[in-house]
């Protein structure tokens, strides 16, 4: 199946001169979203599992269903203020400004086995973050796969360690 005609871009948005990849066409569709979830299954190798963490809010789509097809758990990484319990935050820097991601302090395990998803990998900030808070928290990243990476942003170099997967790259 040819997903790349399920990602629609945006011109323009959120600001001017950003092409946006937005995944709502593949949502919208359950073959495509079925073939998606079987194709990122497939990256992992059959490897054991124990948390699939995703990052607000469209990493959590795919990595709500990766838990289920994976019989492991799902985990929540959102932005400062919206997790309820005792958090750990680290902060990353944006193209102007900062930002920061939390994740709770008993979201993980020493030791457990850990995929970390997000719908893109852009400049990878987002991601390196994310797999810190992972790791603060002791657990081994797996692999972090995402639906699609811009190339050109080079997010792979922040993720120097990790084991990175995209279905598809522009
Ligand atoms: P990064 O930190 O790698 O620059 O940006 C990745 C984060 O921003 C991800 O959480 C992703 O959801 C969001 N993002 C950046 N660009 C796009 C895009 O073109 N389409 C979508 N759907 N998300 C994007």
């Amino acid at each position: 199946m040819n997903l790349s005609k399920y990602i629609r871009n945006i011109e323009d948005f959120p600001k001017a001169g950003v092409r946006f990849k937005d995944i709502t066409p593949l949502l919208a569709n359950p073959d495509a979203t079925v073939y998606c979830l079987q194709q990122l299954v497939a990256l992992l190798e059959d490897e054991k599992i124990d948390k699939v963490v995703g990052i607000e809010s469209r990493g959590f789509f795919f990595a709500t269903l990766l838990a289920k097809e994976l019989k492991a758990g799902f985990v929540p990484i959102r932005k400062p203020g919206k997790l309820p319990f005792n958090t750990l935050k680290e902060p990353y820097e944006l193209e102007y400004g900062m930002d920061a991601l939390e994740i709770h302090e008993d979201a993980i395990k020493k030791g457990e086995r850990v995929l970390l998803h997000d719908d893109v990998l852009a400049t990878g900030g987002t991601a390196r973050a994310a797999c810190k808070l992972i790791e603060n928290l002791g657990g081994e990243i797996v692999q972090c796969n995402f639906l699609l990476e811009i190339a050109f942003l080079k997010g792979v170099q922040k993720l120097k360690n990790q084991n990175v997967k995209s279905l598809l790259k522009y």
